[in-house]
């Protein structure tokens, strides 16, 4: 698909930016041969001047062709000739005076004057041969330029078109890989729905069993439905809305978040308000995500803790005693789908999408996520956001 547009996208290019530059070549062609034309016109024009100064009555003195040209003639004021060097002609001059292509020669006729009385005519011809050859350069030279102009602005378009494809081509490649893994995600709930609901219509043995299964029903399409609205919400804010941005108290945020009180947690705040720009839905949503996998991660005996403190930006850190990340999977938990041991997360419930959302939050926010973790002991992972720029005094 990307292949041919983009060989489209060089096709067009080249076909139009060739077309224009026809245009002009044809353009400049014509340009040259006016102007090669008149300049020849003028040699000649002078050329004739200085044959028109010798007498055309004495027989005999002009043996050789003056300046190079053709024929030379002379007629009289009713325009019969009166005498010629080189070609003939025809005794009596027909047409108009000025100049004139006949058979590769370029002709100038003049009507000569003396005392503002027309007393004859002057007819030179010089051959065409040097503006000819010289306009054949001209044109050699386009029939090499214009075709080698059109073969690169053609490779130029395809060299362009990649590279203008390219964002395209990495977002579609994503959508796509996130379109299979959806698809590959919801394929097994919707099979076991399936399996359950299958049994649950036979005809009853155990009532308890029925009840199971309907139970199981339920509690699939309950994660199905959470897998759902949070592809929804990866979808929708690809492009955050920067309009529902206002300033945000993460102080009095993170206050307001609900805590579980049947768990070791602990709070550590500091004493005066932390500002952020920001959209607070969101900050709280990917604290949340934090704060549910650290518990999700560690056991009942472990402890979760939440700090806020701010340097040159504002920290958000949320710490467990759990059972921590391998080293080779940290560089892929914010991946979509991605999860450290699908065993594990399946009996949590999780999709792998949960630090995923925090992450294009945070990056929404021009924040940073990070996380280090201790096989075993526990992770901790920093939601890093600029803080608001103080507001100049005066
Ligand atoms: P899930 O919905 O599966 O929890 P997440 O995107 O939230 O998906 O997390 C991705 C993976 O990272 C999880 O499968 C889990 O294995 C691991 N993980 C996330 N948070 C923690 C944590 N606090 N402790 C240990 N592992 C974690």
């Amino acid at each position: 698909m990307f292949d041919r547009s983009r060989r489209n996208l060089a096709y067009w290019f080249a076909a139009s930016m060739g077309g224009i530059l026809l245009l002009f070549a044809g353009v400049g062609y014509g340009l040259i041969v006016q102007a090669q034309l008149r300049n020849f016109d003028d040699q000649l024009y002078r050329r004739s001047r200085a044959v028109s100064g010798l007498q055309p009555a004495i027989p005999g003195v002009m043996q050789t062709i003056p300046n190079d040209l053709t024929y030379v003639r002379w007629y009289n004021r009713d325009r019969q000739r009166i005498k010629y060097i080189g070609s003939p002609g025809a005794t009596y001059l027909v047409g108009t005076p000025g100049y004139e292509t006949i058979e590769g020669l370029r002709q100038l006729t003049l009507p000569v004057q003396r005392q503002n009385q027309i007393v004859g005519y002057l007819q030179v011809a010089v051959p065409l041969t040097p503006l000819q050859q010289s306009l054949e350069q001209v044109r050699f030279f386009l029939l090499i330029g214009v075709p080698t102009a059109i073969a690169l602005i053609g490779i130029t378009g395809w060299i362009l078109g990649g590279v203008a494809m390219q964002p395209s081509r990495r977002a579609y490649a994503q959508l796509q890989r996130f379109t299979a893994d959806a698809s590959h995600e919801l394929r097994a709930p919707i099979a076991a729905v399936l399996s359950n609901a299958q049994v649950g219509l036979m005809p009853p043995e155990d009532l308890q069993e029925q009840h199971d299964r309907l139970e199981k029903i339920v509690e699939i399409a309950k994660s199905m439905s959470a897998l759902v609205t949070n592809l929804l919400w990866l979808a929708r804010h690809e492009e955050l809305d920067r309009t529902k941005f206002q300033t945000v108290d993460l102080v009095q945020l993170i206050r307001g978040l609900d805590y579980p009180n049947d768990r070791a947690f602990t709070l550590s705040l500091p004493d005066h308000p932390v500002q952020i720009e920001a959209d607070p839905e969101l900050i709280r949503q990917a604290i949340f995500n934090l704060l549910s996998n650290a518990f999700k991660y560690t056991p009942d005996e472990g402890t979760v803790r939440l700090e806020l403190l701010t340097k040159q930006t504002a920290i958000v850190r949320v710490i467990d005693t759990g059972m921590g990340i391998p080293a080779e999977d940290l560089p892929h938990i914010f991946d979509r789908f991605y999860r450290v041991d699908t065993a594990r997360s399946k009996q949590t419930g999780g999709f792998g999408l949960g630090l995923a959302i925090v992450q294009q939050i945070v990056q929404a926010h021009q924040g940073q996520l990070t996380v280090t973790s201790q096989p075993g002991s526990g992770s901790t992972f920093q939601i890093e956001l600029p803080l608001k720029a103080p507001r100049n005094k005066g």
